[in-house]
């Protein structure tokens, strides 16, 4: 048995042995007192009966007496009657002679002798009075013996009484000691009861209760994380145990703990190491796909003046392919910049008011070209509860709705398509708008087409980078598998989520939501396009591109345009034309050698007089970081990002020119004002 068990095995059995000894005593106690009280109840009976026999003897005696004293023989039959009671008297003095103690006041010796006396007495009476017919006179006389010894029997009764009274008080004094032990007994006992509880107690709470309440103090301690608490061992029984066990527990726990941190600090520097390969594989991607971007400039400028000047049909046509090939792999590469930046946790938002009725009519027409070649229909329907203008970036809003739709071109060869831009619920997370802030505006933008569809199977894989659906004709060889990873990134950094939903076969609606704010709220945009018309013509513009083919074909495109063009081969060339010469509009590339096209705006900006206000567009392949604003708080009044087309170049051409006042004074630009 374990000692724990053991300790409250004896505890028990103590505890046991004890009662029983203050039962043995205590019942003891009762039975003597029981006795006493039984002695007492037998003496009150002697005493009664004492009593009476003192009583009959008086009676007799006196009786008697009279008798003897009258001499009045007349009343024989009274005298008999007087002798039989004189004869019980007897008896009862023969029951006296059986009480052996001596009554109070006499000893022992003159108790036998007053009772021997008295008995020969009466006894002597008797027999005279049964001879009283014969002898009257002798029969007066020991009546007479008889009175004489009317006053030893007095004394005799009152020496037994008060011997029984003796008898009594001692039966009475034993009976009150028993009582009084019995009494002492019980509270000894009570004391005792009390004294062992407060032991056992006292036992239980210092080698039980406190050290299991201090290991459950540790354990505490341990579950909010300080593994290096240890028990103090304070005894050597079952609780001893387990402050050992805990002990042991803890020690062991530590060396995990520390297998743990030891396998964190490696998994953690294999993540960084991962990381840092994963940013150099985005950088460089996002540099391959920037320097590529440059060159494919020239590319598609050259391509469209070829196709503007072919002169035969043929030459228009092998132009015109020339130039969709170049626009696919512009694409591509901005699939691919744009997926480096997501990769590299650097896809920003810009803030900015625009149009987006205007947006969505652009892309649609724009795009929906394609589509209409193939025959497939294309509308849009924009809800007229929506704002004309909101503020938010238009550049990504757009280049979500482009990915659907650009998809939904390629996987539909028959049927339509349907652009519907509509207000939508705040999604379910999105917080209250702060006091005295203004509600955002929730939009739901969504693309239905008649196509290919997807099947069940591929609808979990598409939004993986690189995945694409095979069998879904030869237009899934056309991308790269990025476009919806990175559309559903831009979704959820506007607050919104995208979704679809597809039947094989019949076709596919994707959606996505964005958080826009009201158009106030945000910094100027750039002058809306102004109506479709002729470039006024002798407008002179500055040119500052370091690429040289990009900049001959820009030089000739604007040329064409009816523009006089001053180039300049980086940024010091451009300020010190800038300088020396009044130009309607600055195009500044932005990184060049010598001098870059920021530092050459700055310059520009700080010539005295109106030329400092000349409107300067930042030609941009953006990289990996700067959003449009911060090119305008550079202080540009616009941007047109490469590879760009001749239709961007066309409408920022017309925003600038034929802005209302552009006439006015010299460079005068509205849009500095803003920067
Ligand atoms: P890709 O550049 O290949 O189009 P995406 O990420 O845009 O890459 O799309 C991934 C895959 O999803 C595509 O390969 C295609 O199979 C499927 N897909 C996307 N949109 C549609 C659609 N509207 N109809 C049918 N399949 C689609």
């Amino acid at each position: 048995m374990n000692s724990l068990g053991r300790k409250v095995l004896v505890a028990a059995l103590c505890a046991l042995a004890f009662l029983g000894t203050l039962y043995v005593l205590v019942s003891q106690e009762l039975d003597a007192w029981h006795d006493a009280s039984a002695y007492v109840m037998r003496d009150y009976q002697r005493a009664i009966l004492d009593g009476e026999f003192h009583a009959a003897l008086a009676r007799g005696a006196g009786e008697l007496a009279s008798f003897a004293l009258s001499g009045n023989l007349d009343y024989l039959d009274e005298a008999r009657e007087a002798l039989d009671r004189a004869r019980a008297a007897a008896d009862s003095l023969q029951a006296l002679a059986r009480i052996e103690k001596p009554g109070v006041g006499l000893d022992h010796q003159q108790f036998l002798q007053l009772q021997q006396g008295l008995l020969k007495a009466v006894q002597g009476a008797l027999d005279q009075v049964a001879a009283l017919p014969a002898d009257g006179r002798a029969a007066s006389e020991a009546l007479a013996s008889i009175y004489g010894h009317e006053a030893d029997g007095d004394l005799l009764w009152r020496s037994i009484t008060a011997h029984h009274l003796a008898e009594k008080e001692e039966n009475m004094q034993t009976l009150h000691d028993h009582s009084g032990r019995a009494h002492l007994l019980f509270r000894a006992g009570l004391v005792t009861c009390m004294l062992v509880g407060g032991l056992i107690f006292y036992y239980v709470r210092r080698r039980m209760v406190a050290p299991l309440t201090v290991l459950a103090d540790l354990t505490r301690s341990v579950a909010a994380g300080n593994l290096a608490m240890r028990a103090r061992v304070t005894q050597n029984d079952e609780i001893g145990q387990l402050q050992r066990s805990f002990n042991q527990m803890m020690v062991e726990l530590g060396g995990q703990r520390e297998q743990l941190n030891s396998l964190i600090s490696n998994l953690a520097s294999s993540r960084d190491t991962a990381e840092q390969a994963n940013r150099a594989k985005s950088d460089f991607l996002a540099n391959v796909s920037h320097e590529l971007r440059t060159p494919m400039n020239g590319v598609l400028v050259s391509l469209e003046l070829l196709h503007e000047t072919a002169p035969n049909p043929d030459q228009r046509d092998l132009a015109d392919m020339a130039r969709t090939s170049a626009r696919r792999l512009l694409g591509l590469l901005n699939d691919l910049l744009s997926f480096s930046r997501m990769e590299a946790g650097r896809l920003a938002l810009q803030s900015e008011d625009f149009d987006l009725r205007a947006l969505v009519r652009q892309m649609v027409e724009l795009h929906g070209q394609r589509a209409t070649a193939k025959g497939v229909a294309v509308s849009y329907r924009i809800d007229d509860a929506l704002p004309g203008s909101l503020c938010g970036d238009p550049l990504r809003l757009g280049q979500v709705l482009l990915n659907l739709l650009d998809n939904a071109i390629k996987y539909t060869d028959h049927g339509s398509i349907e652009v519907a831009v509509a207000l939508a619920e705040p999604a379910a997370a999105a917080p209250p708008p702060a006091p005295g802030e203004e509600a955002p505006v929730w939009l739901r933008c969504s693309v239905s087409d008649t196509g290919v569809g997807i099947a069940p199977e591929a609808a979990q894989k598409i939004f993986q980078p690189f995945y694409q659906v095979e069998g879904t004709g030869s237009a899934w060889r056309e991308g790269l598998g990025l476009g919806l990873g990175i559309a559903r990134e831009l979704a959820q950094l506007m607050g919104g989520v995208l979704a679809f939903e597809s039947t094989p076969g019949q076709g596919s609606r994707f959606w996505f939501t964005a958080r826009l704010m009201p158009a106030t709220r945000c910094v100027k945009a750039a002058p809306a396009a102004p109506p479709p018309g002729q470039l006024p013509p002798g407008k002179r513009v500055l040119l500052a591109e370091d690429h040289v083919n990009t900049r001959e074909v820009m030089a000739r495109m604007l040329q064409r345009r009816g523009l006089t063009v001053a180039t300049a081969e980086n940024g010091r060339q451009a300020l010190e034309l800038a300088r020396a010469q009044d130009f309607d509009l600055v195009m500044m590339d932005c990184r060049m050698d010598v001098m870059d096209g920021f530092e050459a705006t700055r310059g520009i900006r700080a010539i005295d007089g109106p030329r400092a206000r000349v409107p300067v567009i930042a030609l941009t392949a953006f990289g990996l970081t700067g959003t449009r604003q911060d090119f305008i708080v550079a202080g540009f009044d616009d941007l047109v990002i490469k590879p760009y087309s001749l239709e961007d170049i066309e409408a920022m051409l017309h925003r600038w020119l034929l802005r209302p006042g552009a006439d006015d004074a010299q460079g005068v630009a509205p849009a500095a004002d803003a920067a």
